[in-house]
């Protein structure tokens, strides 16, 4: 049956494939196809770690005290009744053989089918027996993750063995989770919740993936194996579609393909207005691998590099100073020459460290941690961490331009503090004999208190840098991940954009650099608006430089100013942002200013 469903669109272009059931909590688990030829050896490991899992539990059903409570023997003999009950292996065989899936990923998706049954059971006992197979399947994973502890490389993949894409469909993505993105198979995914600047969604823009969030019921309806197709433009998604609709889309596919490759052509133009005004194109990146894709896609520089991936998925250990420096250093040569500004950590809020999705903290926590002791509020409640990671910045400074930026400033306070951890880390070096360069220390403008008290920090920082998405978020009291409020996350409120244009205004007027390194930056719709506030500096996923860079190519930057001026300095802004939302929609913006 074919049906659509609607979500927000978060990472542009299509993708069309089979769509693969993850459960959050399973999304760990490797997913890679097999050679053919290796089904025979793969089936075998299955086996392996179901014996082993059966001679496990009966070891220790043999050594139940006499004492042990009658359900706990009663628990281990579903268990084990499970284990040689031919249906889920025969199933997971089934998943590894037609499809060549790695014996994981095919248990994990019947998993995901049996689940679904039991949900739908009516029998409130038969329903909670879900909970057994989950944990034998829990047990299998564990057994062989230990019979294969190194991982297939992914690189090492070879295709699919079908040719056929895969999309992933799951409940919600943790940030964290995101990053086994990077090594996956999945051409895209939806998931039922998240904001369009959730940090999953700012993960996916990076790998360049079409995704949709925000699809509410997506995981609960869609089926193992449908296909499905992802329109990230429009927030759309449709399952087994009619053979029109997929051709339709699979044109759109080709024609995205041509217009990327006919983008790529300005990967070397300069950026200038049509009015010879420079612009600089800066990447945001996540991890040190990325800066490969921030040089190849013409960016002048690392604009934002999000440390704090490097302290995701490390249960509980953090990333010393040592492993740090290494990390921003690779960063710093491969950037060669070009400046790369490093944000100290920002945990916290939708990012925590360990694999925990957004809905699941939000369940575990009932405060708000978007308002709690995230960014640098956290880093001042650790000094020993944040002297590490800010030595190992300043020493990274040694291979190259390093800037440091301090994430969620709100208080003057707290900005001398990291001012004097970041002296004190200086002087640590200097007595250590240790080499590092001229650090400029830039402060992020993302909570409103920061750009209200704009003319102190300026005193106190050699440039700012707007981060657009927590500036919405906190300026409109709107949580950046919730779907259920995602309708009233608008970049275009009169009162983001005041803040943003007197932000730029006051930093230029100070002499300071100012930059954009929120997802503002890297949407084409703001392009026009930007450069008419003054900004020549703009931070974004490398996919993004191309589609940007054209609009300032076709752009005279003099002649949107009186415009802009218009809508905020007249007593009706609200109407005044209207009309640049609606001229920026038509990418009329020019036309529409007054004649003067
Ligand atoms: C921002 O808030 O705009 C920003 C760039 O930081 P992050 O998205 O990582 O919170
Ligand atoms: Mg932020």
């Amino acid at each position: 049956m074919s049906f659509q469903l609607f979500g927000l669109p978060v990472s542009r272009g299509v993708a069309i494939g089979r769509a693969v059931l993850v459960s959050s909590s399973r999304i760990d688990v490797a997913h890679y196809f097999i050679p053919v030829t290796e089904v025979g050896a793969e089936i075998s490991r299955l086996r392996v770690a179901r014996d082993a899992v059966v001679a496990e539990l009966t070891a220790l059903q043999e050594d139940l005290p006499g004492d042990a409570p009658a359900e706990l023997s009663a628990l281990l003999d579903v268990h084990l009744m499970l284990l040689n009950d031919e249906t889920l292996e025969l199933a997971t065989k089934q998943w590894i053989e037609e499809r060549c899936y790695n014996a994981e990923w095919a248990l994990s998706a019947q998993f995901e089918v049996l689940a679904r049954q039991f949900d739908d059971m009516e029998d409130d006992y038969l329903r909670e027996r879900k909970a057994d197979i989950e944990q034998v399947v829990e047990r299998l994973l564990r057994a062989m993750a230990r019979g294969s502890p190194a991982l297939v490389d992914a690189a090492a993949k070879p295709a699919s063995a079908l040719n056929e894409p895969l999309v992933l469909v799951a409940n919600d993505i943790a940030p964290a989770d995101m990053l086994h993105f990077k090594r996956t198979v999945f051409a895209g995914f939806v998931t039922d919740v998240g904001g369009t600047t959730s940090h999953t969604a700012i993960v996916a823009r990076s790998l360049d993936i079409p995704a949709v969030v925000g699809a509410r019921e997506g995981s609960r309806v869609i089926r193992q194996d449908d296909l499905v197709v992802i329109d990230g433009d429009a927030g759309l998604v449709i399952v087994n579609p009619s053979e029109i609709v997929l051709e339709e889309y699979r044109f759109r596919q080709r024609q995205r393909d041509v217009e990327r490759q006919r983008l790529s052509r300005l990967r070397n133009t300069p950026a200038v207005t049509l009015d010879g005004e420079p612009v600089e194109m800066l990447a945001n990146i996540e991890l040190p691998g990325d800066a490969a894709a921030a040089v190849a896609a013409g960016a002048v520089g690392v604009g934002l590099f999000r440390s704090e991936f490097l302290f995701m998925n490390r249960a509980g250990e953090l990333p010393g100073e040592e492993e740090q420096f290494e990390a921003y250093r690779s960063v710093v040569q491969a950037m060669n020459g070009m400046p790369v500004t490093i944000r100290t950590v920002d945990v916290g809020a939708d990012k925590p460290l360990d694999r925990m999705s957004v809905s699941e903290l939000r369940h575990e926590h009932a405060l708000n941690p978007a308002l709690g002791l995230r960014a640098i509020r956290w880093s001042l409640s650790e000094p020993a961490m944040f002297r590490q990671q800010i030595r190992a910045i300043l020493r990274a400074s040694a291979f190259g331009k390093v800037k440091l930026l301090v994430p969620m400033l709100a208080h003057v306070g707290e900005a001398k503090q990291t001012l004097d951890a970041i002296a004190r880390a200086q002087q640590q070096l200097t007595d250590a004999g240790k080499p590092f360069g001229h650090v400029e220390v830039g402060a992020m403008i993302e909570v409103p208190a920061a750009a209200l008290v704009l003319p102190s920090l300026l005193k106190l920082f050699d440039f700012v840098s707007l981060g657009t998405n927590d500036l919405i978020q906190y300026t409109l009291a709107i949580d950046r991940g919730d779907e259920s409020v995602a309708h009233l996350y608008d970049p275009w409120h009169p009162a983001v954009l005041q803040l943003i244009e007197s932000v730029i205004r006051q930093a230029r007027k100070a002499g300071k650099a100012v930059s954009v390194c929120g997802e503002m930056a890297g949407d084409a719709a703001f392009t026009e608006v930007l450069l008419a506030m003054g900004l020549r500096s703009f931070s974004m996923h490398p996919s993004q430089i191309a589609s940007v860079k054209q609009i300032i190519l076709r752009a005279n930057s003099k002649r949107l100013l009186p415009l802009i001026e218009g809508a905020f300095r007249s007593d009706d802004a609200w109407t005044g942002c209207e009309r640049l939302r609606a001229a920026a929609a038509g990418r009329t913006l020019t036309e529409l200013q007054p004649a003067s």
